[in-house]
Order: C-alpha cells, then structure tokens, then sequence
C-alpha cells in the first residue's frame, strides 16, 4: 500500500475551497467512499473529494496536480479496470454533481459529469424525449459517453457521442472550457471517444430525439448459429428504427422463462422498436421467425424500462473483468465462438453482449470523432461478471480464449469501454488513425499525463 505525505497546508487550503465533503482513512463512511462498482478492485485513496460544483472540480484538480498525487476521476464508477478509484491518491468523485436541464423546444439537455443513465432518461422522458445512453440504467453518463457510447438507441441516432452538442472541461492546468463546434472544438472531437484523457467534463449537453414509448424487452431460443445467422440477416436489413441488442448467456431465473431453461445456455434479441405502434405486430413476428422462441417479454414500455431490464443482474459489488472485439458484418467464425464459448458462460450475470453499431453511427466520418470505428457493424462486450473473486480469476481463462476465438474475425483494436487493465497495449490500436492526432493534443492539454487512470494516451 503506498501511502503519500500529504502537504498539510495544502490539504487546508483544498478544505476552504471545495464546499463538497472530502472523506479520508479513518472516517466512517471511508469504506463506502472508496468502493467503485467492480469488486475487483479493492483500493485505499488518501481522500475522496465529493464535489458538488466546477469550483469543487478546479480546486481537487489543482490539488493533486500540486501534489504529484495519483488522480482518479469518478463518474458512474462502472470503469471495469476500476478508473474510478486508486491507491494513495485523490479520488474525485462527481456522483453527487447529479442536476439535469432539459430544454424541451431546443431538444438538448445540459447533463453534470457524475449522472447516470437513469437520471438522464427520466429527465427526458417527461418532455416524451431521449438520447443513445448504455443499456444498463445504472453505468455513468461520463465514461461511457467519453469512451463513444452505444445502446438501444444508437442505430437510429448514432453513438452518445454522436449526440454531444457541447461540454464545459476542467483541464489539467484548471481551464474551465466550453468546448463547442466553435469553439475548442478539437477538445470537443477528442472528449467524443478519447476518454478521460483530456480533463473533468462537468457537464455534458446532449441532443434528445422525441422518444417516448417503445416496444422492448427480450425474445430468447437456444444457442444455436442458425438463430445468430438470422438475427445477421435481420440486422442487416431491419430499418434503423429497430434497437436489437444480441445477447448470449445463460438463461436468467425470470417468469417468462420456463424453468428448464434457468441457468441452461441460450440466446436472445433485446429490441427496442422506436418505430409506429400499429408495426409492432410486425416487430414481433420478425423476431419470432429467428428460431423456436423459448421466451419472451416484448411489450409496449416508456423508454427509460428497457434500460433497466439488466439493472437487477449486474448489481455493484460483483467481480468483473472484460474484453471487447468489433466486427464487419458478423463472419461465420465470430458466430461459431459466440456459440462455443456461449455454452461455457462462467455464470448467469456474464452476458456476452452484441451491440450493432450500424445506421445512424456509419453516416458519421471515421476522422469525425476519435472513436474511429465507423466501418464495424458490430461491438461485442465479453463481460465475465462472477459473485466472488476466486470465480472470476478463474473466468479469466474463459474470456481469453472466447476473445482469442474471434480475433481472426474482429478488426484490429477494440472498444476502450470493453477493454479491461490489462489492455493498455492495445490503446494505440483502438484509436487507429486517431492516435496521432490524440497523442498531439493530449501533449499540449495535459504534458504532464495528471489524467492517466483510463486507457492512457500517453503525451
Ligand atoms: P467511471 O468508472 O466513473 O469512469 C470510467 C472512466 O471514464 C474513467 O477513466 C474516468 O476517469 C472517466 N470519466 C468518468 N466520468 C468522467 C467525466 N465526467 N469527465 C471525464 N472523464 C470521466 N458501454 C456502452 O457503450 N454501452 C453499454 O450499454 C454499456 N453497458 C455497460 C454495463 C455495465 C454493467 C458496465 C459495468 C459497463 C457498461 N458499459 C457500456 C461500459 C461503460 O461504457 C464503461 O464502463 C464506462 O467507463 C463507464 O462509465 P462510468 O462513468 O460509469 O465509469
């Protein structure tokens, strides 16, 4: 355990100027303070910082710069490498920088860094409005966001970076930005993909789509490649209305599932029909003509529920460790894995999921953003997610040959948000042609890499 010697004049003086708590070892709620979403990651900061406002960012910022302190930056805390905590050093956590402003006539919304999902569609959806958020309710606006962002939502209106109109940046010196198309637009492109690597994004402004009541939910059958090359052939031809999230795993203890099928191997299509009420009929039979259907829960819902339907499997405190792989089309060998290794899952939380990446994400230039994979259709997230510690180093076997078995079908890279720690080496293949221009701008905006707990681009 290293543990720093803090300059206490320094430490007062970050007392007088942040109005959030600021939560030490020894304190009671330390404990609590320093727990980030993947138990995995078990680490002892020297303070938590809970800022309430940019000040409390600008001040924590200059602080461990100052310090030569470790800094960690909190948004939602789902980073599965844990990014959102570290040892020794500052944590700051935007958790409680949780207010939302929805513009309903100008359709955007001004969202704070440390904002769930959840907060964003709720806020949203009282003005009959939504944005591409991740498809569990609980994930942080801040990194998924930062590293492109894909969900429900993301074939009919691109990526969550896709949708970001501005965002006001706290940088390593402690500049307050406001980084629009007019202005900082270079931070503004780096933020949309590069991660965390360019400073504190207080807040977020988001373009909503009038999105207000959808036809979602699950539709499973067995895990069979014939079911996986339908559901190609679906998505390949299905209109960008349609959200249809492939799942592989096995079958969830849900009544609509019969029991025989708990805990057994199976597959599934997560829609989200964002189209005309009177086609769901239609919707649901194109789905049911993907193989025998086993299962299913396809109702008319509010768009917020469909992104909480994983929210009970995936709670904080279980042991995560993931990969990540994109591909072109979806190739016969990507499916035999998905199949192999689908019938192997270590548990029922680790879902291996199939985001298409399609539509409305292709008609954005791969030099656009700096997440470049503009040319993939698909990004699957191998997400081992197991109830103790010594189950999940043991799924580490697991996920390692599942992700060996589709790299010859995968492009190079991968996503940075599916990356686990141990994928640092691979951060110049993610951002391909992006990299150079990334590395450039990290080095003028942050020389001295303060912000290097993410897939680091090093200056
Ligand atoms: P944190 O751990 O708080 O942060 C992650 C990284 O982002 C850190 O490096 C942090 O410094 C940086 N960061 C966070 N907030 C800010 C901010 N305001 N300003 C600057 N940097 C910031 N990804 C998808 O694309 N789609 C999905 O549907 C999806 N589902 C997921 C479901 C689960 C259960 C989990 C665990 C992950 C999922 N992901 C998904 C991956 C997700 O995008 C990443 O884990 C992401 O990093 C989470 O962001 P966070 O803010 O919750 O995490």
């Amino acid at each position: 355990t290293y543990t720093p010697t803090l300059d206490h004049q320094l430490l007062q003086r970050l007392r007088g100027a942040v109005r959030g708590d600021i939560v030490e070892p020894g304190d009671a709620d330390y404990d609590q303070a320093r727990r980030v979403y993947n138990a995995m990651h078990d680490k002892r900061p020297a303070l938590v910082v809970r800022a309430v406002d940019a000040g409390d960012v600008i001040a924590t910022v200059g602080f461990a710069r100052d310090q030569g302190l470790p800094l960690a930056v909190r948004g939602g805390s789902h980073s599965v490498p844990g990014y959102g905590t570290c040892e020794g050093g500052v944590v700051l956590d935007l958790g409680t920088m949780r207010g939302i402003r929805v513009d309903p006539g100008a359709r955007r919304a001004r969202v704070e860094g440390g904002c769930t999902w959840a907060d964003v569609n709720h806020a949203a959806h009282a003005f009959g409005l939504a944005t591409t958020g991740g498809i569990v309710s609980t994930t942080g606006v801040g990194g998924l966001t930062t590293g492109g962002g894909m969900g429900h939502l993301a074939r009919r209106y691109g990526l969550a970076c896709d949708n970001l109109a501005s965002v006001d940046l706290v940088t390593a010196d402690g500049s307050f930005l406001t980084c629009t198309e007019e202005h900082h637009s270079d931070l503004l492109w780096a933020v949309r993909g590069g991660g965390g690597n360019f400073g504190v994004v207080t807040s977020f402004e988001y373009r909503l789509h009038p999105v207000a009541t959808i036809l979602g939910g699950p539709t499973f059958y067995p895990l069979d490649g014939d079911v996986i090359r339908r559901y190609r052939e679906l998505v390949a031809e299905a209109d960008e209305r349609l959200g249809a999230v492939f799942v592989v795993g096995l079958g969830p203890p849900v009544p609509f599932l019969p029991e025989r099928w708990h805990g057994r191997p199976l597959c599934g299509v997560v829609a989200c029909w964002t189209g005309r009420e009177d086609e769901d009929d239609r919707v649901r039979d194109r789905l049911a003509a993907l193989g025998p259907v086993i299962g299913r829960h396809l109702e008319r819902m509010p768009y917020p529920v469909v992104n909480t339907l994983f929210d009970d499997l995936v709670p904080a405190g279980l042991f995560h460790y993931w990969k990540g792989s994109f591909t072109q089309g979806l190739p016969d060998g990507a499916i035999e894995a998905l199949v192999e290794y689908g019938t192997t899952t270590p548990s029922i939380q680790s879902v291996t999921v199939v985001f298409p990446v399609d539509g409305a994400c292709h008609r954005v230039g791969a030099r656009d953003t700096a997440f470049s994979y503009r040319d993939a259709d698909f990004s699957i997230a191998l997400s081992p997610t197991l109830t103790t510690r010594a189950d999940c180093e043991a799924a580490k076997d697991w996920v390692r040959a599942f992700h060996r078995a589709l790299a010859p079908h995968s492009m190079e890279g991968g996503y940075v948000n599916f990356m686990d720690g141990d994928d640092q080496d691979r951060v110049r293949a993610n951002y391909r042609d992006n990299y150079t221009r990334l590395r450039a701008l990290k080095r003028h905006y942050d020389p001295g890499n303060l912000f290097r707990l993410n897939h680091n681009i090093a200056p």
